[in-house]
């Protein structure tokens, strides 16, 4: 009775209405779940108007935009800092942000279940819910219904999934802002979904191309133009998903974006021209879309880099002074480089990258946005090579117009600035997330907006030499903390031997900062990081749990699950008030 009076009147057309509806209410409920940490970044700290849109703010520069320690000095009162530079006189007011635990931290043994890789890098919670998906849209094409009698069915399914596959392909959308997760950890949801859509509209076109075959009547029924927009929209999807595989993607990245897109617009026009009733679905995705390109055009902006050589990283440095706030550590821009040097048509491409700085709370990043491009490839070398031709001296590095878009992904609603202990444990390239994440940390310490009291940095290279020209930017960063009272470690592994042709360099460490052969023993680091943050926060009723990031190679990010999941089992994670893995 219900599904006479709300929904569509046709027993098709209601099934699949009611299967939607039936998502919507989920992705609700996911949404509930989540509400109170989304509240919790309106309280102090919480830097709700951040992570949307970069802002250009004005702030006092010194040299590699680095704080120095005499700068600071706790009040011992307060138990704030107090900047003794011209900056502000005034003692920084303590409010501490407000910490709402995951619902990974609540329950770590059901976590540490759905977090665990079961079909590639997608983990048990994700293969669950795709699913369960896969159970709605299988039940919304049988119930009453056969896929050999009644073609019309899937293809009715196939245009109700066009809303959700949409609104899953783009960076801007609204499930990532009412659950606090980023675009890209909902992909591969976008990827299950667009396969299911692609898979019911060729079950609807087999099905009605072999009745129409079988009654001799094939060539007149396609040459009327509502089947052969059917037609047409059939074979976008399929070209759709070819160059969406795996090995496509993965070789020829701008043939998938290119044919992405244009094949993703031309077929919401032949799917409405085919099916009347396709039409408010198409709507729907369409406006997900317009909206989707509207927010990223209010993303872009164009403005000049300085490029830099990292020989010794194997790295691109690109630094954009005149953007310095409004991102999250964690979060990365997508870069064109306007510049001929990239090649013919290297510069209409735009590649991802994580932001490798973090922007002072109240004055912006001292230098600016800062991204570090490992030369992997052949758009990488180019970047790395007009760096390379700077004809000024290497201090100045090459400038480079860009156009920048973003912020995009990064922690959602977590604040790695409420828990008691944080820590980052990095591989190679990983390294730009480890810098924004401590930096951030320590610049909600001087805004006296944050609870951090240890903080662990472990970074694995290959060679020890990497750590050069980091060097500056650590030793500041150890400064910075030490002015801050809180416990900053520095951990750098490299596994390459180091040869008779290539000498080892003598480092002067500062006290902190260790470099050690080999790979980072995870587990030990993980678990002496939870130990730490329990003894510091011994004498404090609050135990807000320890935030744990991980960014590089995938084996290096199993062995993180692997400890946090030990400490889940050994009952540690409770005791420190929750340990809160995240994966970039
Ligand atoms: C969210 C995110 C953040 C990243 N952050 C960093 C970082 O901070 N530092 C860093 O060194 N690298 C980072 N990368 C990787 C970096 O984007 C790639 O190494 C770079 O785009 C490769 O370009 P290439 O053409 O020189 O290399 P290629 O050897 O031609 O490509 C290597 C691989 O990169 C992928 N790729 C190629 N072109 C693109 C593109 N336009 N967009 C997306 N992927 C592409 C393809 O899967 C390809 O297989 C990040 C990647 C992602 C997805």
């Amino acid at each position: 009775a219900i599904v006479r009076r709300a929904g569509p009147q046709d027993l098709d057309a209601s099934v699949v209405f009611w299967a939607d509806i039936v998502i919507i209410c989920v992705a609700g409920a996911f949404f509930l779940f989540t509400l109170p940490r989304a509240v919790a970044r309106f309280g102090p700290g919480g830097g709700w108007l951040d992570g949307h849109f970069f802002r250009s703010r004005r702030h006092v520069r010194n040299p590699r935009g680095t704080v120095s320690s005499e700068n600071l000095t706790r009040d011992t009162h307060s138990g704030g800092i107090t900047p003794s530079s011209a900056v502000s006189e005034k003692a920084v007011q303590v409010r501490n942000p407000l910490h709402m635990r995951a619902w990974q931290a609540r329950f770590p043994g059901a976590m540490r279940i759905l977090r665990y890789p079961m079909i590639g890098r997608i983990h048990t919670g994700g293969v669950a819910i795709c699913a369960l998906y896969f159970g709605l849209l299988l039940f919304a094409a049988l119930y009453k219904s056969s896929i050999f009698k009644d073609p019309q069915r899937a293809g009715l399914v196939a245009a109700s999934q066009i809303p959700i596959v949409y609104v899953l392909a783009t960076k801007n959308n609204v499930l990532s802002v009412a659950w606090g997760t980023a675009y890209d950890k909902l992909n591969y949801h976008h990827r299950f979904a667009g396969r299911l859509l692609v898979l019911a509209a060729n079950v609807h076109a087999i099905g009605y191309i072999y009745l129409w075959t079988r009654e001799h009547r094939w060539l007149r029924t396609i040459a009327q133009p509502q089947y052969a927009w059917g037609l047409t929209a059939l074979i976008l999807l399929d070209i759709l998903l070819l160059f969406s595989l795996a090995w496509f993607r993965q070789k020829f990245y701008n043939m998938f974006i290119f044919t992405h897109v244009i094949a993703s617009i031309i077929f919401l026009v032949a799917v409405s021209l085919h099916m009347s009733q396709a039409v408010p679905y198409v709507i729907a995705g369409a406006v997900f879309y317009g909206v989707d390109r509207i927010v990223r055009l209010l993303k872009t902006r164009i403005a000049t880099a300085t490029v830099t050589t990292l020989p010794e990283m194997c790295m691109t440095e690109l630094t954009i002074p005149s953007i310095n706030g409004g991102w999250r550590a964690g979060q990365h821009v997508r870069v064109h480089i306007l510049s001929t040097g990239m090649g013919f048509y290297g510069w209409l491409e735009s590649h991802p990258y994580t932001i490798a700085s973090a922007p002072t709370v109240a004055h912006g990043a001292p230098e600016g946005l800062v991204l570090l491009s490992k030369n992997c490839g052949r758009w990488t070398k180019a970047l790395h090579a007009i760096a390379a031709a700077n004809t000024k001296g290497v201090e100045s590095g090459s400038h480079v117009k860009v156009l920048i878009q973003g912020p995009y992904g990064g922690p959602g609603y977590t604040l790695p600035h409420s828990f008691s202990g944080a820590m980052y444990v990095v591989g190679g390239s990983g390294i730009s997330y480890g810098l924004a994440g401590v930096q951030e940390v320590l610049q909600y310490a001087r805004a006296g907006s944050n609870t951090v009291r240890i903080i662990e940095l472990v970074w694995s290279v290959h060679h020890p030499d990497c750590l050069t020209p980091l060097l500056p930017t650590f030793s500041s960063m150890l400064a910075q903390a030490l002015a801050l009272d809180i416990k900053l470690t520095i951990s750098v592994f490299y596994t390459r031997a180091v040869t008779s042709d290539h000498e080892f360099k003598e480092y002067a460490l500062s006290p902190g900062l260790a470099l050690e052969p080999g790979r980072p023993p995870v587990n030990h680091l993980v678990h002496d990081v939870v130990g730490r943050t329990l003894h510091a926060i011994s004498d404090r009723g609050e135990r807000r749990g320890v935030f744990v990031g991980a960014c590089g190679p995938g084996s290096l990010g199993d062995a993180v699950r692997n400890a946090v999941s030990d400490l889940d089992v050994k009952g540690q994670s409770n005791l420190v008030g929750g340990v809160e893995l995240h994966e970039e």
